[in-house]
């Protein structure tokens, strides 16, 4: 019997092969991943450090026990490099391997920004718990200067995680930190509470360049400005990896294209996770979050299984790891953007709903967040299908 193959062993390829073999125990199972297969939580890395963990302590399983808990052969290191969809075949540095249905779960790649300098290259970024261990290296003792290009999501949960040891500037072309995720009451909040904390913010401007100096970094800005820093890290985002599928001629947008059921342009290909393109009313839509992971994980386990369903995007809040400002929202769809927030004042909680031209509320952010709270915002919001621009 061939096998299903899942290509990365990140929590979407991992997540997809445990809902498998809670339906299915007997069918081959074999997993490909460039990396060691270590489990880990991905979203601990941009709250670790004030927890005083290693990397090492943040992985859970290694590849060999997580084999054993699968039932599946997993075979790391290895990268795959070509599929032949008309051959049921992939290949990889490991050999080629013949598979009945594929799972695509390769994730996305951090943005590189183009910067001048003779250390652009020293630039860091983290999307893996091998990053973040050379992050640890790189960052050096207490008291040592970051800068942090970005202030999104995973900028400002840095700054706030780094902030008790280290002396943070927070870069970010944009006027306000998650400018294009939360009301502006909520970006001033949370702004405000990163700087009592001691983090420098420099908006506005981007980096330009980063040069080697005497003591360790000389960062410039778009605009002229210039800091010292021992260590740079990018945090400007997240693209999903293409390259395997596009060197497939599987069909891609700004991911891999999926249906609702999760299978892409070719068939018995499935593909789920931060690269993958999921099927909307409104287009595509990439949502490299962990609730859209998981849902794509179940049904596609369950149409693998042999009963075809459709993934059911619920909408989610995105919880914001700042425990200085701890923020939940939904963020304003792409497309209709002419609305307007409205702030209110609840329980000492600032809570900012937005509502479309239509007056129909689309958005929404709380702080300091609270279940109770979130889950009746939630409720207000509806059945709306998540998208994440
Ligand atoms: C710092 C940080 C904090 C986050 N915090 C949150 C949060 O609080 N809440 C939330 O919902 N989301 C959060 N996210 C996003 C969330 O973690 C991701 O959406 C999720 O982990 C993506 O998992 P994935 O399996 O799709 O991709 P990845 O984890 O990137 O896994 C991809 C896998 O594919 C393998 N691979 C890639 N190409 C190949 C190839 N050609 N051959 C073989 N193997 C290959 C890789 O080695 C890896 O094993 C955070 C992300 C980051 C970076």
């Amino acid at each position: 019997m061939k096998p299903i193959i899942i290509v990365g062993t990140g929590l979407a390829g991992y997540t997809v092969a445990r809902e498998f073999r809670k339906l299915d125990k007997t069918t081959p199972l074999f997993i490909l991943t460039a990396d060691d297969g270590g489990f880990y939580s991905k979203p601990m890395l941009s709250n670790a450090f004030a927890q005083g963990k290693q990397a090492a302590q943040l992985t859970s399983f290694t590849a060999a026990q997580m084999a054993g808990q699968l039932g599946a052969t997993i075979i790391t290191g290895t990268r795959v490099v070509a599929i032949d969809s008309a051959s049921k075949t992939v290949e990889a540095g490991a050999g080629k391997f013949s598979y009945d249905r594929l799972v695509l779960a390769v994730g996305a790649r951090a943005v590189r920004p183009a910067l001048g300098g003779d250390a652009a290259d020293d630039v860091l970024s983290v999307n893996h718990v091998d990053d973040y261990a050379n992050f640890r290296r790189a960052i050096g003792a207490p008291g040592s200067r970051i800068a942090i290009m970005g202030a999104g999501l995973i900028g400002c949960e840095f700054a706030d995680d780094l902030a008790g040891s280290h002396r943070i500037t927070l870069i970010d072309p944009n006027p306000l930190p998650l400018a294009s995720l939360a009301a502006p009451a909520l970006s001033r909040g949370l702004l405000e509470a990163l700087e009592k904390r001691g983090v420098e913010f420099r908006l506005g401007a981007s980096v330009g360049r980063v040069d080697r100096d005497a003591s360790a970094y000389a960062v410039t800005l778009t605009d002229g400005r210039q800091l010292q820093a021992d260590a740079v890290l990018s945090a400007v985002g997240l693209r999903p990896d293409l390259r395997l599928a596009q060197a497939a001629g599987l069909q891609t947008g700004r991911g891999i294209a999926v249906d609702a059921y999760g299978m892409t342009s070719a068939p018995d290909i499935y593909a789920l996770g931060d690269c993958a393109e999921y099927a909307s009313e409104s287009g595509g839509s990439v949502m490299p979050y962990i609730a859209p992971l998981m849902s794509a994980a179940r049904a596609i386990a369950r149409t693998l299984a042999g009963t075809p369903t459709a993934i059911e995007l619920k909408p989610a809040p995105i919880i914001v790891k700042t425990p200085s400002y701890p923020l939940a929202l939904v963020p304003v769809p792409a497309p209709t953007r002419q609305g307007a927030w409205q702030e209110a004042t609840v329980e000492g909680r600032t809570v900012c709903r937005y509502h479309d031209a239509d007056g129909v509320m689309t958005a929404f952010g709380v702080a300091p967040q609270e279940a109770g709270i979130r889950q009746g915002l939630m409720a207000e919001l509806g059945s709306r299908i998540m998208q994440v621009a």
